[in-house]
Order: C-alpha cells, then sequence, then structure tokens
C-alpha cells in the first residue's frame, strides 16, 4: 500500500526498524556541513538531510525509484560523517545500507553501469579472480569504449613493487616472539591480499614482534563489506556468515584474544556482524563472537603497548590521516595517534580531517569526478602540514590519496613495523626524509603544533 514502508526481502530491515531512523531525524541539519557531497554541491539533495527525505519517499514509495532519487543515493559516499555530526543519533549507516539494497532490487539501471557494477561484485572479492583480471589488464584499454571506469579498474596496480609472500595457499600460524601474550586471526582481506599484500605482512611481523601468535585463514576472503556497500546484501551476508563461521571455528580450536582488521573499510562491516546477520538464527553465536572480537589493528597494539621504538624514525613528520570507515564508522581516531607518536614520529593532523578523500570501496571507481575533487581537495590539506610521509589505515586511501598527492602514503602497521625493528616501508625506500627537532616525547598526545616545531634536517634511508 502506498506510503507504508515495506522490506525487500524477509532478511531484510524491518519497516519499523527503517521507520524509526527515518523519524529520528528532526531534520535541523547540523550534518549538512560536515557531508563532502553538500559541501561540494551545496545542493539540499546531496546532503544527510536531503538524502533522508529521499529515501523516505523511495520507500513509502510503490513505484520503482526515480534516477534522480537514485543518482543521490549513489553519490552519497558512506563516509558516515554526518554520524559523527548528528546529535539525534540518526542511525544513517544502517539506512543507506538498506536504501542500496532497495535500489539494487527494485531500479533498473542503465547497460553499462549494470555491467560495471556486476564486474566489480564479480571481481573484487575474489582474489583469485581479481588477480587474473590484474594480470590481463591491459586488455582493459579495449573496454574503455564501453565504459572508462571499467579500464580504471583494471588499471589498479599493486602499491608497491615488493614481491609478496603467498598467503593464501593454507592456513597459517605465525608463531609470537618470545613470551606468547595473544592469539588473534588475522584478516589479509580481498583486494589487499592482491594489491598490498606488504601490509598483511607489515600487520604480522609487529604482532609476532609483539608477543602475538597470528593466525591466517587462507579460505576467508571478503568479508562482505565490498558487496553490502553496493546493495548486494545477500551476497554480502553469505561472505559474512561464511567469515563468522570460519572465526567460530578457529575459536573452538584455541581461543582467540581478537580479529584483527588492517582495512578499516572492513572493519565496520565486521564489527556489525551482529546486525548483519541478525535473520540468521543458527550464526548468532558466531556472528557476536566476531563482532566482539574484530578490532583495528591499532586499538590492539595500543593496548598491548609498543616496544621501544628504533631511532630511525624519530623526528620524521609524518601525517595521520583518518579514514572515514575508522574516525567515523568506528569511532577509532586517538590509537593510531598514540602509537605513531610513542614510534617517534613528528605527528600531525590534516585540516578538515573529517572530509573524505573519495575513496569509499568502490566510490571511486562508480564516481570518479566526485572522487578526484575530493582527491585533490585531501592531497592539498595534507600538503599543507609540510610533512613527509602520509599515514593512513585503510588501502582505499592510501591508493586513492597516492593519486592525488605528490608524497608517500604508508599504512599505519608499516610504519610501526619499521619504529619497532622492521624494514623501511617499500615506499620509502631510497627516499630522502627530513627530521623534525624538537623531538616529540613519547606518550605526548599529538598536536597539529608538532608539525610546524623546530627546522627540517635531511637524512636519507
Ligand atoms: S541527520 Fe541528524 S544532524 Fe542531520 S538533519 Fe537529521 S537529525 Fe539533524
Ligand atoms: S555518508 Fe557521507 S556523503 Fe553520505 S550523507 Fe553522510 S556525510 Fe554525506
Amino acid at each position: 500500500m502506498p506510503g507504508q514502508i515495506r522490506p525487500v526481502s524477509p532478511v531484510d530491515e524491518t519497516p519499523q526498524a527503517m521507520r524509526t531512523i527515518l523519524d529520528s531525524c528532526v531534520r535541523y541539519g547540523f550534518c549538512t556541513n560536515t557531508c563532502p557531497t553538500y559541501v561540494l554541491t551545496r545542493d539540499e539533495n546531496e546532503s544527510p538531510r536531503g538524502r533522508i527525505a529521499l529515501i523516505r519517499e523511495m520507500l513509502a514509495s510503490d513505484a520503482p525509484p526515480d534516477p534522480a532519487s537514485v543518482a543521490h543515493i549513489d553519490s552519497c559516499l558512506g563516509c558516515l560523517s554526518c554520524m559523527t555530526t548528528c546529535a539525534a543519533k540518526v542511525d544513517y549507516h544502517h539506512l543507506i545500507d538498506h536504501a542500496r539494497a532497495h535500489v539494487e532490487k527494485t531500479y533498473r539501471r542503465p547497460l553499462a553501469d549494470r555491467l560495471l557494477r556486476r564486474l566489480l561484485v564479480l571481481l573484487l572479492p575474489h582474489p583469485a579472480r581479481f588477480r587474473l583480471a590484474l594480470r590481463v589488464a591491459p586488455l582493459g584499454r579495449l573496454v574503455r569504449w564501453v565504459d572508462p571506469r571499467l579500464a580504471a579498474m583494471l588499471d589498479l596496480r599493486p602499491v608497491s613493487t615488493h614481491r609478496p609472500a603467498d598467503l593464501r595457499r593454507a592456513r597459517r600460524v605465525h608463531p609470537a616472539e618470545g613470551e606468547r601474550r595473544g592469539r588473534v586471526v588475522l584478516l589479509t582481506g580481498c583486494v589487499q591480499r592482491v594489491i598490498a599484500e606488504h601490509v598483511n605482512e607489515a600487520a604480522i611481523r609487529l604482532l609476532c614482534r609483539h608477543g602475538t601468535e597470528v593466525v591466517v585463514l587462507p579460505q576467508v576472503d571478503c568479508c562482505g563489506a565490498l558487496t553490502l556497500h553496493m546493495g548486494h546484501a545477500e551476497r554480502a551476508r553469505g561472505s559474512a556468515a561464511f567469515m563468522a563461521r570460519a572465526i567460530a571455528d578457529e575459536h573452538d580450536r584455541a581461543p582467540l584474544d581478537a580479529v584483527i582488521i588492517t582495512a578499516s573499510g572492513c572493519g565496520t562491516t565486521v564489527k556489525d556482524y551482529p546486525h548483519l546477520l541478525a535473520g540468521e538464527a543458527d550464526l548468532a553465536k558466531a556472528a557476536a563472537l566476531t563482532g566482539r572480537l574484530a578490532c583495528d589493528v591499532t586499538e590492539y597494539l595500543a593496548a598491548k603497548g609498543l616496544h621501544p621504538p628504533v631511532d630511525a624514525v624519530r623526528g620524521v613528520p609524518v601525517v595521520y590521516h583518518d579514514a572515514c570507515s575508522l574516525q567515523h564508522g568506528q569511532r577509532v581516531t586517538k590509537p593510531p595517534r598514540e602509537l605513531l607518536t610513542q614510534a617517534g614520529y613528528a605527528l600531525s593532523s590534516a585540516p578538515e580531517g573529517h572530509i573524505c578523500c573519495g575513496s569509499a570501496g568502490t566510490y571511486n571507481l562508480l564516481q570518479p569526478d566526485t572522487a578526484r575533487t575530493l582527491g585533490r581537495r585531501k592531497a592539498e590539506a595534507l600538503h599543507s602540514t609540510g610533512a613527509a610521509i602520509v599515514a593512513a589505515g585503510n588501502l582505499g586511501c592510501i591508493t586513492q590519496i597516492g593519486e592525488h598527492a605528490d608524497l608517500p602514503v604508508v599504512h599505519t602497521v608499516e610504519l610501526l613495523d619499521w619504529a619497532t625493528g622492521g624494514p623501511v616501508p617499500s615506499a620509502l625506500t631510497g627516499r630522502a626524509l627530513p627530521r623534525r627537532t624538537p623531538d616529540p616525547e613519547p606518550g605526548d598526545a599529538p598536536t597539529d603544533a608538532a608539525a610546524s616545531g623546530g627546522q627540517d634536517a635531511e637524512s636519507f634511508w
């Protein structure tokens, strides 16, 4: 019946749950000025408040959504900056997930869009397929006539030339160095495993060095985040169910302290497994366990304490970029800063830290114009700090910022690994890096002022 909000599948959110979220918006619009798409366009329909109104109309209608509403939903980055700002605590996260699922089920996209989205869903969450697709990447040029965005995906390259060890073949247990103080599963990710396995290797070295046994489960590919953000809720639930079962089995083998995530886009989804798998009664225990154990690698390490840093990194100026999924999705902002500061880096934060870099999962492939504008804006903000390195905790941000900034962009775990005795991150090899004096004392709270303190002096790695 028109006017009522109907569920799109038996396991989707209930109409009442959506109604509760929609009704919690009091429309005073504090969120608008922290929403990247509103900041760029000043269009109400490109703001959280405007989108909430469009979603309300869409869910209440019997008709398929109109192209304009779909465009405004598609242009949402899912960065959740609006949730950080919203005093009324509107659950926009679950609302936009539901809206995307509704669009995918009820709206017929133009052919090129359907083809691109289908390919992303078929390739990205499956490391073997994606690896193969990158191997035949030159063929990507041939499909440019279908849609340049398709070729852009196949143009993706490993972010380092470092030759990775294969983490996929079998379940691996990396023993703790010294006395064992913890046992974790490390999620090696789907895309990350293909284009940035050196991040997983740095995480393993870092965790083992800090007394943690690290288990890698080869059968676990995607956590479901990629497909969920593209509106494929059923596929996402399938991936989540598979992973939750694998984690529960490993926990039965010997208790785990944590499920460690180094791609914060995945972390937001895995922490939310109890919600995502709420319709699956037989999975409730596994979903609750996985959600409870899930943590960003920096949350885990900050609780453990960092080994004494080596002198090599002391005073190297680093600007930390908050991935939206970490700062807005998980509200994790302090642990990475504390760890990088303890490690001895001269840490700063960039202006407009709450604004997305434009990566946002597959957003930079699906909405390249907005993504490019945001990428350039982010690069400018990062350059303004005068730092020599950008640190980030999410592969999507690393590739996106790396495309627009004239600075090496390195995962936080690589910098922490280097600082505690690991190799120099491959992106920094051969680079002359300045040092900033006076050095911050270990344990000092990082401040933007730290970025402007002292003179730079060149040193060479
Ligand atoms: S989402 Fe929150 S901040 Fe934005 S208009 Fe609604 S209640 Fe206000
Ligand atoms: S998730 Fe981000 S882009 Fe989407 S409405 Fe909220 S602030 Fe705007």
